[in-house]
């Protein structure tokens, strides 16, 4: 009684393609768009200043700062800390490309530490393992959301005087030991990207306890300028500026920190929605060939970025290409966190890297999946997502 599979020409599940990864938007932030367009002040400007206060508020940090993206954080954070070009900055290879892109942007080189498969974070182990006189960074990645070890990594930097850089892309609401893990690092920078818990559409945030890193982070990321630039145009008067450094153009926005200051506001009510969606997931896939995520460890709150399931392949007759063809046939889009990057070619060719060197991470990489995530899902929504992966690996399980 199996049901005939969409991509073998049976009724998909859905009629209308369900997005991965949707943005929740509501008209609070609808309604400061529009009103900062019509001010005419949409560039850089107080509203970016707001969302700096509030976003610093809600993570606990001295300072953040809005910048246009996630990368450009994390390029800005090795340039800031003087890691000299040629060092070695320590991190996972199951992260986005840009964790260890921005590495390569500030002349340094990545070295890959291998993971924990359970929690599929970098393995402190691993790290101190890889450490040599030429390590200056490690740049740790909370993978869906879930924290990492922070006690163990903490310790490690300390004991090797390697600065911390916290990738948080996933992670607003995670915390450790009560604490949100954007606290952690000596820099932590976040992402506001369309599918992630907050977004501006495009955008990202570093948070630091140094006023040195603060400030180095703003003149560093406009042009280089010597004063907060945006006050040029500003009603206080001309005032001159001096390039001091050749720097970057990384600047927020005030359109995009308007959406930011209300999709801050409803960070928690959009959690509790997500952890409604997850809690269902992990009931309805408990007797499919698959393993759900990990249940959270004490004392940690994991920000439910992700919800990625790992296929049990020796129980299926298909590889997660096929699962994942199929199931986007059910017209249900999904997403793969991550290929790991060491199996990528730039990786390879250009330092060497092959099938075999990171097996923890390979084994996340062949088997992952994840599925739609967001506050915005409805029930019926949920449903069908569950009905689609139900169909599909029911239909190739061995
Ligand atoms: C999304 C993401 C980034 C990049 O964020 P941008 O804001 O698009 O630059 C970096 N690291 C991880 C782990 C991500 O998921």
């Amino acid at each position: 009684m199996k049901d005939e599979l969409a991509i073998n020409g049976g009724p998909p599940v859905r009629r209308d393609f369900l997005i991965f990864g949707s943005p929740h938007f509501e008209e609070d932030e609808i309604n400061e768009v529009v009103q900062t367009i019509q001010s005419c002040w949409v560039g850089m400007g107080p509203k970016v200043m707001e969302f700096e206060k509030a976003f610093s508020r809600y993570i606990g940090t001295r300072y953040a700062v809005a910048l246009n993206s996630c990368t450009a954080g994390l390029h800005l954070s090795l340039i800031v800390s003087s890691i000299k070009p040629g060092s070695e900055v320590i991190t996972t290879p199951m992260t986005f490309c840009a964790t260890a892109n921005a590495i390569i942007h500030a002349g340094c080189i990545p070295v890959f530490a291998d993971i924990d498969v359970q929690t599929m974070n970098i393995d402190p182990y691993e790290i101190e393992k890889k450490i040599t006189s030429k390590t200056k960074a490690v740049i740790i990645v909370h993978m869906a959301g879930r924290p990492c070890n922070m006690d163990r990594i903490v310790d490690l930097c300390r004991k090797y005087n390697l600065l911390l850089i916290g990738d948080c892309a996933h992670a607003i609401e995670t915390e450790y030991k009560g604490k949100k893990v954007g606290t952690y690092g000596d820099i932590n920078v976040f992402s506001f990207y369309v599918t992630k818990n907050l977004t501006t559409v495009e955008g990202g945030m570093i948070t630091t306890e140094s006023d040195e890193y603060a400030n180095a982070i703003k003149i560093y990321g406009l042009h280089g300028l010597s004063k907060d630039a945006w006050e040029r145009y500003s009603d206080k008067g001309y005032k001159h500026y001096y390039v001091i450094y050749p720097g970057y153009k990384y600047n927020m926005t005030d359109i995009q920190a308007s959406f930011g200051i209300h999709q801050l506001k409803r960070l928690e009510s959009q959690y509790k929605r997500r952890h409604d969606i997850w809690q269902y997931y992990t009931k309805a896939f408990k007797d499919l060939p698959v393993i759900t995520p990990a249940s959270f460890e004490k004392g940690t709150r994991h920000a439910l970025h992700l919800y990625i399931l790992l296929l049990k392949l020796e129980d299926l007759t298909v590889d997660r290409d096929t699962v994942m063809e199929a199931i986007s046939r059910e017209n249900i889009g999904l997403g793969i966190h991550f290929v790991s990057l060491h199996l990528h070619p730039y990786y390879k060719e250009t330092f060497g890297y092959r099938r075999g060197d990171f097996p923890k991470s390979e084994f996340v990489s062949d088997r992952t999946l994840s599925i739609p995530l967001s506050s915005k899902l409805s029930d019926a929504d949920v449903e069908d997502v569950i009905q689609a992966v139900t169909k599909v690996l029911t239909y190739y399980k061995r």
